[in-house]
């Protein structure tokens, strides 16, 4: 369900003019090839980049840059400036690029040669301006892009590139992606609605309600055989509490959830949705609010939102496809309440029961509870921790003009204490820079009590997902000052009601 990422390709394409003559070219030629070569083979970049041959003229940028649109599976572009590429010849070929860039500013010899260097090394090394060339027409047409500078065999320079090209592929999986509401917003609440045309607009994706009794028809549809396939996958996979188990008296509990994981993943794999929302407000001809289903559909990489919100269904599977084999989970996630202790100060995280697996500490514990809202039979849930380390939050909000993107970077804590009669999936976590400046740049902000929760994403795939997204980021960290914070968004408004490419 999460796409292996080397299925995708991003193209290295190199700039330079016919100035410098057949045998600079030649050399500018493998020194690119060399450069794609080493990134396709880098164990720090998860996809394959491809080595394109160098652009000269207006005609061959264009063409290389339209194929660059239509090919599928090409996620974006590397683009660098081996020598001096006259940016006049880029400005067609870019007002009709629409997939993502990223310059990379760099230069194939990492060290000057100095006993060496002469007019022929100058005259092939010319990155410095040539980048400098095509970075001002970049700039001068508005065009987001990352920027990477240092030297191409530097690891960091490699991670920055990884992280640009997860961004490129998450941003890819969302072109045309599908996701289903189950029923409606729950009612009345604002953050988690949205205008959904703008979305798709902005965002490629669709969203879709389908009456919550359509999903019940497939899941009534089940056979004996795929409940029992399924309790087995529950009865190996998790330690089930005994009334969950063969003789339990709540098997039936069990038997229930498996019943509705079986119908809504065959429903989500037959529409060809990469994620959903259900609300507890509409479950008619369900027997059980799903908890353990949702979960686990979010543990093989379906975006999942709570009461309607598909904007962080949206977000959490994006943030599944950047995270791709990176050890460490994301999950939907919810602030539900605080710890105001003194020099101690942290959040409570979770959800009614939707929290995902794939950032449990331990083995999880398969439970029965009652849900106290809702009025459903009690269902059955995952209940884990979640271990101590940096993590971080993140929330789209629709701002009426615009959508933001907010992330504010945690230290996750480990729980110390049982919480014997909270029987959820839970995570504690200290908000940077520190609780009241974080909670309230949050509230200022107008993030969302939703949020994906990543463990393995740094707030740097965010910035990347947002500049090629092409809408607002907004970042709390430890550098965060309230003051600072309060003048970023009000000129953020100011920019947004100027920019509205
Ligand atoms: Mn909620």
């Amino acid at each position: 369900m999460i796409p292996d990422l080397k299925q995708f390709e991003v193209w290295f394409i190199t700039g330079s003019q016919h100035l410098y003559g057949e045998e600079t070219l030649r050399q500018v030629a493998e020194h690119s090839q060399k450069i794609a070569d080493t990134f396709d083979k880098s164990k720090h970049i998860p996809v394959r980049v491809i080595y394109k041959p160098v652009v000269k003229t207006p005609d061959e940028i264009y063409n290389t840059l339209a194929d660059a649109n239509i090919t599928k599976n090409c996620i974006g572009i590397i683009a660098w400036m081996h020598t001096f590429s006259p940016a006049k010849m880029w400005i067609n070929a870019l007002k009709a690029l629409h997939k993502p860039m990223l310059q990379l500013h760099t230069q194939f010899n990492r060290d000057i040669p100095w006993s060496s260097i002469d007019m022929d090394f100058m005259n092939l090394n010319q990155s410095a301006h040539g980048d400098r060339e095509f970075g001002f027409m970049v700039s001068r047409m508005r065009l987001n892009r990352k920027v990477v500078t240092g030297h191409w065999e530097n690891e960091q320079v490699q991670q920055k590139i990884n992280i640009w090209c997860r961004a490129a592929a998450a941003w890819y999986d969302w072109q045309g992606a599908k996701f289903v509401r189950f029923g409606d917003n729950m009612r009345q609440v604002a953050v988690t609605d949205g205008d959904k045309v703008e979305a798709q607009l902005k965002f490629g994706y669709e969203v879709n309600t389908h009456g919550i009794g359509d999903l019940v028809a497939v899941i009534n549809a089940s056979t004996t055989k795929e409940i029992d396939d399924m309790i087995n996958v529950y009865e190996t996979s998790y330690t089930l509490v005994d009334s969950l188990k063969k003789e339990g008296n709540q098997r039936q509990s069990l038997i229930e959830a498996a019943k509705i994981e079986v119908g809504l993943a065959k429903f989500l794999k037959e529409g060809n949705y990469k994620g959903y929302t259900d609300t507890f407000e509409d479950l008619h001809g369900m027997v059980q609010l799903p908890g353990i289903p949702s979960q686990r559909m979010m543990a093989t990489g379906y975006g999942f939102g709570g009461e309607g919100d598909w904007k962080v269904s949206a977000l959490v599977r994006a943030m599944k496809v950047m995270a791709s084999g990176i050890p460490g989970g994301n999950s939907f996630m919810e602030d539900y309440t605080y710890h105001f202790e003194p020099n101690n100060e942290m959040v409570l995280g979770s959800h009614m029961l939707e929290i995902c697996p794939s950032i449990a500490n331990a083995k999880p514990r398969c439970e029965v509870h009652p849900l106290g809202i809702g009025g459903k039979a009690d269902p059955v849930r995952l209940v884990f921790n979640v271990a101590a380390g940096k993590g971080l939050n993140a929330s789209i909000i629709d701002m009426g003009n615009r959508f933001r993107l907010l992330v504010n970077e945690v230290e996750a804590v480990e729980a110390t204490n049982d919480l014997p009669k909270l029987p959820v999936a839970r995570v504690l976590w200290k908000p940077l820079p520190d609780m009241n400046t974080g909670c309230t740049a949050w509230i200022l902000a107008g993030g969302a009590h939703h949020t994906g929760y990543s463990q393995n994403l740094t707030s740097e795939y965010f910035e990347d997902f947002a500049a090629i997204a092409g809408i607002e980021l907004v970042l709390i960290n430890e550098d965060t000052k309230l003051y600072n914070f309060k003048k970023e968004l009000q000129w953020g408004e100011v920019y947004y009601q100027l920019n509205k490419s």
